[in-house]
């Protein structure tokens, strides 16, 4: 069999699977082409937990990365979730590990806690309320506390709602790796070749780069902004999976990446070999203590109740 012939069994095979398993597969808007379009739903971090929350299905096959594997469990604890990968995992989540937020949380005992939901199940189990990035500033406009804030663990994220909200948050010494890499001149070489075409850049690129920017929007912001907009040119500042979506949903419309290539090495790990093999048995499932589920949903519920 030809590739084009394999990957077209691989996908019969895979919804073959999906049927006999009563699984649904959720993608994020990273993840690779044909990995999205296999999936009964792709989308934000916000929009995949709304969609885990409302799951009836047995298993969930989530194609994303390791804690977001963790918050669709969270929010639908008895269905099975499935990863396609056990090495898929996020380099910033990492960066705010349990055992120094707990440090943290002795030393300023009067702080409330906020984390982006890019952190571990036991980390959200430390802190008052998640956000996400597509909700995080309505959410902080709502909050009305005496207390000082500690956002965690992107630092770019929290400095550019900062400078947005008036704020003065304390920040983790976090950041997604990808995005930081984003660099100005990257942006003004894309301003070079398009410039009439709007910038949209993700809210966890450095505070310089946003300000170059027309929007900084979390990525399911970015569809909406290229859908509505009459523009037919943009300049996309986000990991270049979101291209694939963009290009299928606005045909008409031209996105340009920048250069270098903006890509998440953990992102990249999910195939459709791996989405078959998380049906199969082959994969990994995500398992978390009863007593942690408990402590850690209750901030991502109280994200889902001001969101
Ligand atoms: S793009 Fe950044 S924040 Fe998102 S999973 Fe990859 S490393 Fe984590």
């Amino acid at each position: 069999m030809d590739t084009s012939a394999n990957t077209q069994k691989l996908r019969e095979d895979i919804l073959e699977l999906k049927r006999q398993k009563n699984a649904i597969i959720l993608a994020h808007n990273y993840v690779q082409g044909d990995v999205q379009d296999i999936a009964d739903f792709v989308g934000d971090s916000l929009e995949l937990s709304r969609k885990a929350a409302e799951n009836h299905a047995e298993n969930i096959v989530f194609c994303g990365v390791r804690f977001m594997g963790e918050t669709a469990k969270l929010l639908s604890p008895r269905a099975h979730v499935l990863m396609p990968t056990q090495h898929a995992g996020c380099p910033m989540a990492d960066m705010c590990p349990p055992h120094e937020l707990r440090q943290f949380k002795e030393d300023h005992p009067d702080h409330f806690l906020i984390a982006y939901v890019n952190t571990t199940a036991e980390t959200k189990a430390l802190v008052d309320l998640c956000v996400t990035s597509g909700n995080a500033e309505k959410i902080l406009r709502k909050i009305d506390t005496q207390r000082p804030i500690l956002f965690l663990p992107d630092q770019n994220l929290g400095a550019n709602l900062n400078q947005k909200l008036g704020l003065h948050m304390d920040l983790w010494n976090g950041c997604c790796r990808s995005h930081n890499r984003i660099a100005t001149e990257a942006i003004e070489l894309a301003k070079q070749h398009y410039p009439d075409a709007p910038v949209l850049v993700h809210l966890e690129c450095r505070p310089e780069v946003v300000a170059m920017a027309d929007a900084a929007l979390s990525t399911a912001g970015i569809l909406a902004y290229a859908k509505n907009s009459t523009q037919k040119s943009f300049i996309i500042g986000t990991e270049s999976g979101i291209l694939h979506r963009l290009k299928k949903e606005n045909p008409d419309k031209d996105f340009h990446g920048l250069w270098p290539n903006v890509i998440c090495p953990d992102m990249k790990k999910i195939t459709l070999q791996g989405v078959h093999d998380a049906l199969s048995g082959k994969g990994f499932e995500i398992q978390i203590p009863d007593e942690l589920i408990a402590k850690a949903v209750a901030p991502i519920q109280r994200m889902l109740e001001h969101s």
